[in-house]
């Protein structure tokens, strides 16, 4: 069974997803780190997706579907939360073709944090070099200026989280995915979570969500 988790940037959809799957015990399969695990294991898939992207292209959809359908593998009665995908409405329809047989999508909940707020958290966000945790300045911050909690590697300030480029980002984002919970929405099983406040509460809300869209 898989469930969608939806969030723009900066709405602690990775933070919630790692937490569903530390304490819930959810699969959690992030088409990033999915897509960074196959170039490195250099699976067929892997491949071509790192020849696309050393060329500085996007990855193509049938080709992240690739990868996709290889994490999600077989039909089991594992749940998985899928982090990063459908991120338009071509990418849910076609979600719904190639997995549903094996792995029905029982719902997508949706993290829902103000624009300001996201500015606020985009903007002081630092990024490891080394192995792309995330921290936040105010909100996060690494135990030793700069330098990531997990590896050591430096943090810095990714190109696109000056004020411009976050506006510019949350638009692209708003204006791709609007259609995709409109889809979730019609087929009844379209969930909106407050992502604003404490995280424990916030990962309360949000198993109670995936909860119900289960049952
Ligand atoms: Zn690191």
């Amino acid at each position: 069974m898989i469930i969608v988790l939806m969030g723009a940037p900066g709405a602690g959809k990775g933070t919630q997803a790692d937490l569903l799957s530390e304490r819930a015990g959810y699969r959690k399969i992030s088409t990033g780190d999915a897509l960074r695990k196959h170039v490195k294991l250099g699976t067929k898939v892997g491949k071509l997706a790192g020849e696309i992207m050393a060329r500085g292209e996007l990855v193509p959809d049938n080709v992240l579907l690739d990868v996709l359908k290889e994490e999600i593998g077989p039909k089991s009665n594992d749940v998985i939360i899928l982090d990063g995908y459908p991120r338009n409405l071509a990418q849910a329809e076609t979600l719904m073709k190639v997995v549903e047989a094996d792995h029905p999508v029982r719902g997508c909940v949706h993290l829902d944090v103000s624009r300001s707020n996201l500015i606020a958290r985009l903007s002081g966000r630092r990024v490891c070099s080394g192995c792309g945790s995330s921290f936040h300045v105010s909100g996060n911050p690494p135990k030793k200026d700069g330098l990531c909690d997990k590896c050591g590697g430096s943090l810095y300030q990714r190109p696109d989280d000056d004020a411009k480029s976050i506006s510019v980002r949350l638009d692209v984002y708003d204006s791709s995915t609007k259609a995709v919970l409109d889809y979730y929405q019609k087929r009844g099983n379209y969930c909106k979570v407050n992502g604003e406040g404490v995280t424990d509460e916030i990962f309360k809300e949000l198993t109670d969500a995936i909860s119900t869209c289960l049952n």
